[in-house]
């Protein structure tokens, strides 16, 4: 398996860093004819709005809607969630939407505007302990019904995921905790097993048509 990280601006390396500690082979995007050879892909953080200019600059948009269509994962933390969210505040801006959330940026006071924590997710059904570093975090202050928490701060949702989107407002890579780059990894075995198993039965249905005299395959 092999999980691209989105290499136009930001800390990609250290995701890529994280991912080796996860045994993955992690895969520099830097063009989105580079999308075709993974299983999934991480949207680092960064500046958004930089990252948006690149990615636009690239064509990375439609590559995207693509990538997502076909159900491969995506995890984007901190300017990665921003990119992902349905709407974006503080300024206004656009995005992806293919997280039904509503993100404010630079949503923590000038004092709290970087800050550690630790919280407890819920992944795969386990209580597993995170460290979070947050660094001019996003807050998620709208959560749409499809979309499940699966760690909070306080009262906020910090870690969420709707589908094969899964998105923090923290930095998982600049920890030593893999727990978080483990569960994004697993979802994206999960999800090239699926796809695997569409294309077989879809070559066999052809071979057994194939292997059919016309006039029986239309009886
Ligand atoms: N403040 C940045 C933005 O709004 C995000 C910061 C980050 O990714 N650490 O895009």
């Amino acid at each position: 398996m092999k999980i691209g990280v989105l290499a136009l601006q930001g800390d990609f390396e250290r995701h890529a860093t994280a991912l080796a500690r996860c045994g993955v082979q992690a895969v520099e995007v830097r063009k989105p004819a580079e999308l075709a050879d993974v299983d999934g892909l991480i949207i680092p953080g960064g500046e958004s709005t930089t990252l948006l200019k690149l990615m636009d600059a690239w064509g990375f948009v439609p590559a995207l809607e693509k990538f997502h269509a076909e159900g491969r994962p995506i995890f984007g933390t901190c300017a990665g969630l921003i990119l992902l969210a349905r709407d974006v505040d503080n300024p206004r801006q656009f995005s992806l939407d293919f997280i039904d959330v509503g993100v404010e940026r630079n949503a923590y006071g000038r004092q709290r505007e970087s800050f550690e924590a630790r919280g407890t997710a819920s992944l795969d059904g386990r209580a597993t302990p995170v460290e979070m570093v947050f660094i001019r975090a996003p807050r998620i202050r709208r959560l749409g019904a499809g979309v499940e928490t699966l760690a909070r701060h306080g009262d906020e949702p910090v870690l969420a995921q709707q589908g094969s989107v899964l998105v923090a407002t923290f930095h998982p890579e600049l920890t030593d905790d893999p727990s978080v780059h483990e569960y994004f990894c697993s979802m994206a075995s999960r999800a090239a097993a699926r796809r695997g198993a569409v294309v077989r039965a879809a070559a066999a249905g052809e071979a057994s048509l194939g292997e059919s005299p016309p006039c029986e395959a239309s009886r």
